[in-house]
């Protein structure tokens, strides 16, 4: 038999009274380092835009748009049985923080319709088609980077004006037809550009 060489029976002697490199997990946490890339989730800065779900490769965020009598629903819902975890939807967040990935591992489940981070939204719907304009969080937020330039878009100004408390909130009978009152309704912009069409040449 090979008798072990000096060195070998010293590093068994080490490895016997030192701590051992693995951990109990389960049974004691495992803490990952600070920039690993866990389960993606959202945070209150998401406006609700659906840009995440643009460039996620796996096709793991689903938007959904729910209208009904005039208001809408936008949830935008990230599945982490599909998530591959390569931090796309973070890198080009339109707010950059809407979505960030924590340090949470723990995919593990019984039912993967729990494996899921939701955000929802309002929507604002055009008074004239029912047409989806965006969210309320998404419009707000292209007004605030605007600043005051904002005020040159009929549709932003119509919101912040509301905001201010200057005018009261905009109703508007869709059986009428656009006409050039409408310049201070709510629209998408297909039914805008038909009143800016409508002031400028006219019925
Ligand atoms: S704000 Fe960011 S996280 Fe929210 S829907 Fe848009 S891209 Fe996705
Ligand atoms: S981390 Fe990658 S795969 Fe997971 S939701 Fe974000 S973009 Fe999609």
């Amino acid at each position: 038999m090979r008798t072990p060489k000096v060195r070998e029976v010293r590093e068994a002697l080490r490895s016997l009274f030192s701590k051992p490199y693995t951990i109990g997990y389960p049974f004691q946490p495992s803490v990952p380092p600070e920039r690993f890339r866990g389960k993606p989730k959202f945070n209150d800065e998401c406006i609700g835009c659906g840009a995440c779900a643009q460039v996620c490769p796996a096709r793991a965020i689903e938007v959904v748009d729910e209208v009904k009598d005039g208001k809408g629903t936008r949830t935008v819902t990230i599945h982490h049985d599909h998530c591959i975890f390569c931090g796309q939807c973070h890198r080009y967040c339109t707010v950059e923080t809407g979505v960030v990935l924590t340090n949470d591992f723990e995919t593990g489940t019984y039912d993967r319709t729990t494996a899921t981070a939701v955000a929802e939204k309002e929507l604002i719907i055009c008074q004239e088609c029912g047409g989806i304009v965006g969210t309320v969080d998404q419009v707000r937020w292209v007004a605030d980077k605007l600043g005051t330039k904002a005020f040159g878009n009929m549709g932003l100004a119509l919101m912040l004006s509301e905001d201010l408390g200057l005018v009261s909130k905009s109703t508007r009978d869709a059986s009428r037809g656009l006409d050039r009152g409408d310049s201070v309704s709510v629209l998408c912009p297909k039914c805008r550009r038909e009143v800016i069409l409508y002031e400028q040449w006219g019925p």
